[in-house]
């Protein structure tokens, strides 16, 4: 069991399931990636410009 990073709903995920996989998740339909196994943990498929977004909006923050 996993959670959305969107909407912090828990996710059922099956026994197989692969590092990388992308999965729909059920509450929002956003799409998701499998980035931890140990752990169990999801992260967005696409979201990479966000992340650098918020990356940059941290730095200015500390000049
Ligand atoms: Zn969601």
């Amino acid at each position: 069991m996993a959670r959305c990073p969107e909407c912090d709903s828990p996710i059922e995920l099956s026994k197989k399931v692969e590092l990388g996989e992308f999965i729909d998740c059920p509450e929002c339909g956003t799409m998701l990636e499998v980035i931890s196994l140990k752990p169990l943990d999801l992260d967005y498929a696409f979201g990479e410009e966000e992340w650098e977004e918020e990356w940059e909006e941290e730095e200015e923050e500390e000049i």
